[in-house]
């Protein structure tokens, strides 16, 4: 038997804001691959908790990008 093959576990993850493959280990913005990734899907994430469906509020319907 030989004992090649010891390869250190290199865990990397997909950051699910920009796709870009992102370091598990030390990244304190895991699963994102940086801050703004994490800031910005933060920010989305809280965008849909303050929209709160109001029948007193007139939506005008804007296009989303
Ligand atoms: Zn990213």
């Amino acid at each position: 038997m030989s004992g090649e093959g010891q390869r250190p576990p290199v865990r990397e993850v997909r950051c699910p804001r920009c796709g870009k493959p992102a370091a598990w280990a030390g990244n304190p913005w895991r699963p994102f691959c940086s801050e703004r990734c994490k800031t910005i899907d933060l920010g989305a994430w809280a965008n849909e908790e303050y929209r709160v469906p109001s029948e007193d509020a007139p939506e005008d319907g804007e296009p989303e990008p």
